[in-house]
């Protein structure tokens, strides 16, 4: 190993972001690079970027304006900072970035990661280094496993990317053409990931991937697995007791994986199905591929396999065209599903996708009602959900220890943070625990006096 240098990264945007930036780390570790928790004392700074959220472009500007400073503050005392942008900003905006910010010494897309000590090195040798290509091999087969002190130190839960990509082309999204096709990772490769986590310590695994349930990853005779199958088969692995995915298409839950609900006492009841509007019409001009009624028997579908599941979902209100009835078609669904809980948005268009360039933009006045609205629904929907777990025992899985003395943080079945009055030694335990409190976004609860639950279920 070379001399110990330390590595800052700021994730921006979602989980498959933080699982990026830490395979980032690990990547870099056999390099001599330490992790660091601020970018004060850091020798290289990575901004792991996201493209879904409005501005996202203009953040990372300026976040590089924040680490430009402490670059030439270093630089002042004779020490060398490099900057890394890498993801999704990077792959979309690559050339743009290299001619807006000077500062910046490497520019790494999001397929190219696994590339980054490579990188460094030219960067540190030629002054710069841009890698945006789609490369036509497997990030995931060049990735270093981070060791097992690296991956207790990052809790009792984790997540795995499986899948990558995507084929659906909705018009607002901007993911196809910053992550590309959809690519599934081999079912042995995962195994392999899971199995070592699982000897870590890791109890719960969320398998991961921008359209998780079109996973088709090559099986252990050449044919391509579903998800249900894979799930099937982490289920069975010593040391994992819960498992999730995310995120879903609603076309893509299958006969098989709708089934793994109510087979897999593994997989938690619990589940992200964005539907985004409730107006078919919207639905069309999104380019969605399913209409208010397939996502309303996909649902019935679940919860008659598991009828307990719980069930969140993305909405953007606004969207080119949406009428007065189009928005109130979203309301009504979301008292009709029932929602655990939900991420709402203003559409914001992305340059590039086809949403950017329909007439009947939506107004901000308008945007910003609806919005007002649809989380007021929302927030009525998990507060009715919150409630009907008053008085309920679950199976709580410990990870951290609480901002008092003596509390420790779980999670429910159903996701929700659990603040309990329990000893440190129960981090990594599944207890039972009877909740006696709800707020809006936890409960509370006290340990039960029966023995620990299984993994799953209330
Ligand atoms: S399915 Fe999801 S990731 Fe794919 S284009 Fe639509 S919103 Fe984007």
């Amino acid at each position: 190993m070379k001399g110990s240098r330390k590595l800052y990264v700021k994730s921006f945007g979602c989980q498959m972001n933080v699982y990026d930036s830490q395979r980032m780390a690990d990547t870099l570790a056999p390099n001599g690079y330490v992790e660091t928790a601020t970018p004060e004392d850091a020798d290289l700074v990575i901004l792991n970027t996201c493209h879904i959220r409005e501005k996202a472009a203009e953040k990372v500007y300026s976040e590089i304006g924040r680490v430009r400073r402490l670059k030439e503050a270093a630089a002042a005392h004779g020490l060398r900072v490099l900057i890394a942008v890498v993801g999704c900003v990077a792959q979309a905006e690559g050339a743009e970035i290299v001619r807006r910010a000077p500062a910046v010494d490497l520019v790494v897309g999001s397929q190219n990661y696994h590339r980054l000590p490579e990188l460094l090195a030219r960067a540190e040798r030629d002054g710069k280094a841009v890698d945006t290509e789609f490369p036509v091999d497997d990030k995931f087969e060049h990735l270093v496993a981070p060791s097992a002190a690296a991956t207790r130190a990052r809790g009792v839960t984790a997540f795995v990317t499986v899948q990558e990509g995507c084929d659906k082309f909705c018009t607002f999204c901007v993911v196809p053409y910053t992550r590309g096709a959809e690519s599934s990772r081999p079912v042995g490769k995962i195994r392999a990931e899971v199995e070592r986590l699982a000897d870590a310590g890791v109890r719960e695994v969320t398998l991961i991937g921008q359209n998780v349930n079109a996973y088709h990853g090559e099986g252990p005779h050449g044919r391509p697995w579903s998800l249900a199958q894979l799930l099937g088969l982490l289920a069975e692995l010593p040391g994992i007791e819960r498992l999730r995915y995310t995120t879903s298409h609603p076309r893509d839950m299958d006969t098989d994986l709708i089934a793994a609900h109510r087979d897999l006492p593994q997989l938690m009841p619990q589940l992200h199905l964005p539907v985004q509007s409730g107006s078919d019409r919207i639905l069309a001009a999104m380019n969605r591929r399913h209409t208010r009624a397939d996502y309303i028997d996909v649902v019935t579908r679940l919860r008659e396999a598991r009828p307990d599941l719980a069930l969140t979902s993305d909405f953007i209100v606004g969207f080119p065209g949406e009428t007065e009835d189009d928005f109130t078609a979203t309301l009504d669904l979301v008292d009709e599903i029932g929602y655990s809980g939900a991420f709402s948005f203003k559409y914001s268009p992305r340059p590039g996708t086809p949403g950017a360039d329909m007439d009947d933009q939506i107004d901000e006045a308008t945007k910003s009602d609806r919005l007002h609205r649809l989380q007021a629904a929302i927030d009525r929907s998990q507060a009715v959900f919150n409630r009907r777990c008053l008085g309920r025992k679950f199976a709580v899985l410990f990870e951290r220890t609480g901002r008092y003395d003596g509390q420790l943080v779980g999670r429910s079945p159903y996701l929700q943070p659990v603040q309990v009055a329990a000893p440190t030694a129960l981090i990594g335990k599944i207890a039972a625990v009877t909740v006696t409190e709800v707020a809006s976004n936890s409960l509370f609860g006290t340990l039960a006096q029966e023995p620990a639950l299984a993994g799953a279920g209330a």
